[in-house]
């Protein structure tokens, strides 16, 4: 039996990436019991499954608010904070719109994107390859390969 792996996310909001206990319950109950389900440092869950489910698991999936990316080589979904300060000075809006934007394109290797709502960067901007953060109002943009040339 031939099997796939695709990424499922809840997306983020304020208070970070979380998911409801039905969203959870629905993602066991449907993938199969040869399925499996591995945490990645993403922040989502890769599915490795069955292929010929794969598209009704993922329209099930869809429905019950799961963002559902491809797994391996993409940019991956924002890797976003928890908006502590708040959800207009930290930024939502943007970055969802930044998320809706960047996430699943190929690439040669598989690219995290992080996000800060601040210039604390509790969610570790700096340690992925883009980075976003902000000071006083401003945006910030820094790449892995700028970091190396300081
Ligand atoms: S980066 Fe700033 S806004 Fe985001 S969770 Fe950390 S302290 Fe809060």
């Amino acid at each position: 039996m031939k099997r796939q792996t695709f990424a499922v996310s809840p997306g983020f909001t304020v208070g970070g990436t979380v998911f409801r206990p039905d969203q959870l319950a629905l993602l066991g109950s449907i993938v199969g019991e040869e399925a499996s389900i591995e945490l990645t440092s993403f922040q989502q869950l890769y599915v490795t499954m069955r292929e010929d489910r794969v598209a009704e698991v993922q329209l099930a999936l869809k429905e019950a608010g799961f963002r559902v990316l491809p797994a391996g080589h993409y940019t991956k979904g924002l890797l976003a904070c928890q908006f502590c300060k708040g959800a207009e000075e930290a930024g939502l809006d943007i970055a969802r719109a930044l998320d809706t934007a960047i996430a699943g394109h190929p690439v040669p290797s598989p690219m995290k994107i992080g996000y800060a709502g601040c210039a604390l960067g509790t969610s570790e901007p700096l340690l992925k390859d883009i980075a976003r953060s902000s000071r006083c109002g401003r945006h910030s943009i820094c790449t892995s390969e700028a970091r190396r040339k300081d």
